[in-house]
């Protein structure tokens, strides 16, 4: 195995490339998964206030005795937390355990609430103080950002969206890649199932290099140059997930899988999203 694949953010710090989602799973679950995760050699995790499962997070990195620098833990900003991140940043790093996070997101812009130039105001400062090492967003659209960069100045490190081969975000990508944010892919699978896994393209794939139809999808988004943070509470597919580091995919490969886009997106439209 060859090791694994870090990106530069914008703010000078590395972020590994592949990572665990831990969103729909219960503080018990993440605990294990978390555990095995770390086993396997993934170092970056992503959870977030709304998941309800810091605390196995936290549980699960007390276990461990890879050191602190060596891991990457991001949690989220939850849109009812907007105009008290410091409150919420502390009560996330509380249940994780830890003195920082690596990376803090803002979850949603919910544009309805109109908090969020704020909200990266209050963030900006919890970088400073060093309670997050980076900052970044979710689910925001360009005007959104353009919105951060023309009255903070500072730009976002990561644009977390949803992102897979159905819904491949072009016009977004290009945006970030254009304004120095790295794009980072949330359900990258399409969510598991068929959808994508049964596409013709990516099951020859998978049977031309001896892989599963997750991982080809995962190579895909690495070889795309995202970020990328497959959720799994199954041991077996935490495992086969990170097992991806020994191919990859050739550009007119890529270019197969650009077929699928469908612009389909199974989550909520962020200039329309407003749960609180
Ligand atoms: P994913 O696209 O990662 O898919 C997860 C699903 O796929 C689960 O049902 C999992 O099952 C299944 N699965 C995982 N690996 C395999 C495999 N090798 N073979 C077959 N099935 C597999 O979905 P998510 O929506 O969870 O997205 C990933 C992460 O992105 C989240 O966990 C979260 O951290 C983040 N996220 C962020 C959002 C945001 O607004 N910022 C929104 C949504 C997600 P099982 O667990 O049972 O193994």
């Amino acid at each position: 195995m060859t090791t694994q694949p870090f990106v530069m953010l914008n703010d000078g710090h590395r972020m590994p490339q592949l990572g665990l989602g831990v969103w729909q799973a219960s503080n018990e679950d993440v605990l294990t998964a978390v555990r095995e995760a770390l086993n396997d050699g993934y170092r970056s995790i992503d959870t977030a206030a709304i998941y309800k499962n810091e605390t196995g997070v936290g549980e699960a990195l007390l276990q461990t005795d890879i050191a602190r620098q060596d891991l990457f833990i991001t949690t989220k900003l939850w849109n009812s937390d907007q105009t008290m991140a410091p409150k919420a940043l502390k009560e996330s790093l509380q249940k994780l355990r830890l003195e920082y996070v690596d990376l803090y997101l803002m979850h949603w812009p919910v544009p309805s609430q109109d908090t969020y130039v704020q909200a990266w105001r209050d963030m900006i400062k919890l970088k400073e103080e060093g309670l997050a090492k980076s900052i970044g967003v979710c689910n925001f659209n360009a005007p959104h950002l353009q919105r951060l960069l023309d009255e903070t100045g500072v730009t976002p490190a990561i644009n977390q969206i949803e992102l897979h081969p159905l819904l491949q975000q072009r016009a977004m990508r290009q945006w970030n890649a254009q304004h120095n944010i790295q794009t980072e892919s949330w359900s990258p699978l399409a969510q598991g199932g068929d959808g994508v896994f049964n596409q013709d393209v990516i099951r020859s794939l998978a049977e031309k290099y001896g892989k599963s139809p997750a991982q080809i999808v995962i190579r895909w988004h690495l070889d795309s140059g995202l970020v990328v943070i497959p959720k799994s509470v199954t041991p077996s597919r935490i495992k086969e997930n990170f097992a991806v580091l020994d191919f990859q995919l050739q550009p007119h490969e890529l270019d197969s899988i650009a077929t699928l886009d469908k612009g389909q997106r199974l989550g909520p439209d962020p200039d329309s999203f407003n749960k609180v």
